[in-house]
């Protein structure tokens, strides 16, 4: 029994209250000395029993007395514990509900029964033999014998687990919450679809919500298996024109699984009394784990437990294994195994006025006895994407040879079949399933390798014994272990970050590697943002950079194979180089929707947020990051050099000159803060000089013009000539470069762009009251007939963005080199101004935020981030979690751990440490790969220790607290943090 566990020589015992539902205890020689109520001294108790009593309660343990005694009530009314119990059955219920008293087990069922628990998930507590004997004749989950009198054997041989002489060596494992799992303990169908993305299960190639394999969609219930990169174009008539959206196309469900006992209705939590509930995410071994107890309305008991993974070894397997113990009953279960391709996008709601069609069933069969297979196109990309699924059955661990019917419709294959489960046994169904497409690599057809992979592979614990392996690798290498300091944090951090990691390594992983695939903002998890890819890499590569930076490169290579598109995009709007689009789909056209529907006002709103042309400055910076911390000389060669290049001459011919004020000028974009999108009542979209565009736009016009000097001499002329780079151009990105204009207000307020001081101040107190949530003021303002373009306000940092991105001490080189005075102590000047404008209407806003203050406002900076981390978990924006997770967010959150804290960062061909572990922390481990190294990183209070694993990479340059030396792979190096002063933190 892993329940709980004796400790031989002491007996004492520890119980985990998680694995038990409740306890049931005898009265007296248990709870009371006797079960009279005495005139002198009332009712006498036995403390530790009553202490044992409430601690469990505590924990959600349901708790019952079973006495033969008439007097039970009186007795613990008398002595003021009658509300510790949830049940009571004593001599009068026996009599009346004719049970047959102990040895039989009928007193402890009945008590069971009336808190809503099963046997198996059930203590019994009892001082006489025939109680212990009632207890083992019942089954219960574990049977405590309390001898106070000598005859510990004879219970032992009655059938008690564990006998002990007092209640006080019963202990409860009160388990700090897990830091390796998301739990909820009931289900809530308000929440359902929140956890459904939360609890999705992806491998970097495909993605399936954590619905539950017995639902279909509904108002509660959205199942959604995802193809990474799987995206399909449809046309729409709205609001009188023409509009087309490209969607990340939702594909056939192979979790259907669906089960009936007797002749009643199809298993579903709602029709069912839940007796228990509890659904966890294990992200230490990547599965979904769901344990229900229920009773259905002929008061038949079962337990269900499902486990479910995504393969993250067999990137084209899932697997999931239901097991249906009947615990009070004998019938006939009937099960429907399916694929179901009746699918169509309607998981955002944004997007539901849309045309959501995007699947055509083309084949469906059987395709061996136990097994069919299913082929679907998307009907405008022409995706073919084929899936195969075997569904067995086993009891008492035999595979059963059944008889199956085909279940074909339109739009579904299937089979049903029935099976005789008798009473006390467990019926255990698999079924794995294998998805293929059309683009996939070494294949021949995908229906073919997805019947091939589905024979070939085994059982649920062999395909599960692999993802888990799988899983252990990954953690490994990315692994950023928290340990928290007493007191820590407010929140489950260790967990929390994990979950996040778990996400990122959800969405892309080693299997995404060679794939078309760039890194969509809400992971596969839904349909929100269609799928779209965005900036948002910018604050997940780090994560990625130092790690595994294989995955970096190829979703670079994404953005490079979409060049030829920007550079399309950047013609038509009349510049040279390479615009691209904010919103980036399969062939990377601008794929930011024309028209968005306000569910306040009822209107279809133009959406001009894809003047956000500061994204090709973000992929400039990834390329450039990713080259800082790998130095990958022939990624830059071949493709980097190319996408920094074309990016600055963008830059370079969509900036005009200025000869009034004798600068240069980027006019009609938009900036990172959405709710700015042009002047107040202007008729065109758009705003003149940015402050974060403009600069980020110089910082690209700089590496550019590094770049041509990495290159060798061969590759610069071959890359100048064929895109027609004139020497006087690269001149022009040197002007550019010093003679940006930036615009200023308030004295030395850095303005988000030019006019930005002649806005208004809005009225904040006023829009809380009224409107209690004001994260997106943009709808309400333009529900009220108003516009966000009138006020100071923002959704997210925009100025801001650039303290987050560069250190103090690169800021200050580019003010320097632009000739505008800039002073240090302007920074938090700026931080407050725009930090307190802002209604935080984005995810990544508390990111940034924690992330620029956490040298002014520690203790700020940290509820930003605690609010960061739970970005999803919590659903802080009250609604969007369901529609798919938010991964720039996440990713922010772990970022900020690894760069706060160790101060991480690689400039001139260094690595720099200034470790900082916050107090919060006691200490953090975490691998990192830096140039060919991998170094493990352990960061206490007092010391910093660097251990290089064996390896054939060369010497590099390490500095830590300002001092550098070289480092060699092999050698572990200690550093003493202790009175040395770091300069480390988000501003050198
Ligand atoms: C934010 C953008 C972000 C996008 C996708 C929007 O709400 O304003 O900055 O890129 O979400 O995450």
């Amino acid at each position: 029994m892993t329940s709980w566990r004796e400790h031989e020589m002491t007996t004492i015992i520890t119980l985990v209250p998680q694995n038990f539902d409740a306890i049931l205890f005898d009265l007296d020689g248990v709870l009371t000395k006797t079960a009279r109520i005495s005139e002198q001294h009332g009712v006498e108790l036995y403390k530790p029993a009553i202490t044992l009593t409430r601690t469990l309660r505590a924990e959600g343990v349901k708790t019952a007395v079973v006495s033969s005694s008439n007097n039970c009530a009186a007795v613990l009314e008398a002595a003021g514990i009658a509300q510790l119990f949830d049940a009571r059955v004593d001599g009068k219920d026996v009599r009346r509900l004719k049970l047959k008293g102990k040895p039989e087990p009928d007193a402890f069922l009945e008590a069971a029964r009336q808190v809503g628990a099963v046997p198996s998930r059930t203590i019994v507590v009892e001082d006489e033999i025939a109680g212990v004997e009632a207890g083992h004749a019942g089954q219960f989950g574990c049977i405590i014998g309390v001898d106070r009198i000598g005859h510990a054997q004879a219970m032992r041989n009655a059938g008690a687990d564990v006998v002990v002489t007092d209640l006080a060596q019963v202990q409860v494992a009160l388990e700090p919450p897990s830091a390796w799992s998301l739990v909820f303990e009931d289900y809530d169908p308000v929440q359902e679809g929140k956890r459904e993305a939360l609890c999705t299960l992806g491998n970097g190639y495909f993605a399936t919500r954590g619905s539950a394999a017995w639902v279909a969609a509904d108002d509660i219930h959205y199942p959604g298996t995802y193809l990474a990169g799987g995206y399909n174009r449809l046309r729409t008539d709205i609001a009188g024109r023409v509009v087309e959206n490209e969607d990340l196309v939702n594909f056939p469900n192979w979790l259907m699984l669906k089960f009936r006992i007797g002749g009643q209705d199809w298993f579903d939590v709602r029709i069912v009394k839940l007796l228990s509930y509890r659904q966890e995410l294990d992200l230490r071994q990547g599965l979904l784990l769901r344990s229900i107890s229920f009773e259905d309305s002929q008061g038949r008991r079962s337990t269900l437990k499902e486990q479910r993974l995504v393969s993250m070894s067999s990137m084209h397997l899932g697997a999931l294994e239901l097991t249906l113990t009947a615990e009070n009953w004998s019938a006939e279960v009937t099960v429907r195994s399916a694929i179901d391709a009746r699918i169509v996008n309607f998981g955002a709601k944004l997007y539901r006025k849309f045309n959501n069609k995007h699947l055509e069933p083309v084949v469906s069969e059987v395709f061996v006895d136990d097994g069919v297979c299913m082929l679907v196109r998307t009907n405008q990309s022409n995706i073919h994407v084929a899936q195969a699924a075997r569904t067995q059955a086993y009891l008492d661990g035999h595979l059963l040879d059944i008889k199956r019917r085909v279940i074909k419709e339109p739009g579904i294959i299937g089979q049903e079949f029935t099976i005789d489960v008798r009473q006390g046994k467990t019926l255990i169904l698999e079924k794995t399933a294998s998805l293929y497409t059309s683009r996939d690599h070494a294949i021949s057809e995908c229906g073919l390798e997805a019947r091939k992979a589905i024979v070939r592979a085994g059982r649920f614990e062999g395909v599960m014994a692999d993802h888990v392996l799988a899983w252990k690798n990954l953690w490994s290498h990315f692994g950023v272990d928290v340990y928290p300091a007493n007191p820590g944090y407010t929140s489950n951090v260790p967990m929390l970050l994990r979950l996040n990691m778990f996400h990122l390594l959800q969405a892309v992983s080693p299997n995404s590697i060679g794939l078309d695939i760039g890194v969509p903002a809400r992971g596969w998890t839904g349909e929100a943002y269609q799928g779209h890819v965005f900036w948002d890499e910018l604050f997940i590569f780090p994560f990625f950079n130092y790690r595994m930076p294989e995955i970096t490169r190829s979703l670079l290579m994404y953005r490079y194979r979409r060049l030829g598109e920007a550079r399309a995009a950047a013609a038509a709007a009349g510049y040279k180089g390479a615009m691209f689009p904010w919103q980036s789909g399969s062939n990377g056209q601008e794929e930011t929707q024309e028209l968005n529907f306000n569910q306040r006002s009822q209107h279809w709103v133009a959406d001009n947020t894809y003047l956000q042309r500061h994204v090709g400055s973000a992929i400039a910076y990834n390329v450039w990051q990713y080259f800082q911390v790998t130095r990958d000389v022939e990624f830059m060669h071949s493709y980097g050099a190319e996408l920094i290049l074309d990016i600055a001459r963008f830059w370079s011919s969509i900036a005009s000159f200025n000869s009034e004020c004798g600068r240069f000028e980027i006019l009609g974009v938009v900036g990172p803060d959405e709710f700015h999108v042009g002047y107040p009542d202007a008729e065109k979209p758009g705003l003149d000089n940015n402050a974060y565009t403009n600069i980020m736009a110089v910082w690209v016009m700089c590496r550019a013009l590094e770049v041509l000097d990495l290159l060798s001499d061969m590759r610069r002329m071959e890359l100048t000539t064929r895109l027609g780079l004139s020497t006087d151009e690269i001149a022009r990105w040197g002007d550019i470069s010093r003679r940006m204009y930036v615009p200023f207000h308030d004295n030395a307020m850095i303005s988000q762009f030019e006019g930005y001081e002649k806005l208004q101040e809005l009225d904040w107190e006023d829009y809380r009251t009224r409107y209690g949530n004001i994260q997106r003021l943009d709808l309400i303002l333009e529900a009220e007939n108003d516009s966000a373009n009138r006020y100071k306000l923002s959704k997210q940092p925009d100025v801001l963005m650039l303290f987050y991105l560069f250190s103090t001490e690169e800021i200050g080189e580019l003010f320097q080199r632009l000739g505008y005075p800039f002073e240090y102590e302007s920074i938090p000047r700026n931080i407050t101004y725009y930090a307190g404008r802002s209604s935080r209407g984005s995810t990544l806003s508390r990111v940034v935020y924690a992330w620029v203050l956490a040298r002014s406002d520690r203790k700020l900076a940290m509820d930003f981030f605690e609010e960061a981390l739970q970005s999803d978990a919590s659903d802080i924006q009250q609604g969007t979690t369901a529609e798919g997770i938010h991964l720039g967010a996440m990713a922010g959150t772990v970022d900020q751990i690894q760069r706060v804290s160790t101060g991480i960062e690689v400039r001139g061909d260094v690595l720099r440490l200034n470790p900082q572990l916050p107090p919060e922390m006691e200490r953090l481990d975490m691998k990192i790969r830096y140039r060919g190294h991998s170094l493990d990183l352990r960061l206490t209070q007092d010391s910093l220790t660097i251990r290089g694993r064996d390896g054939a990479a060369k010497p590099i340059s390490l500095c830590v607290n300002g001092k550098a030396f070289k480092f060699i792979s092999g050698t572990t190096r200690v550093f003493q943090l202790k009175n040395e002063k770091p300069d480390g933190g988000p501003h050198k």
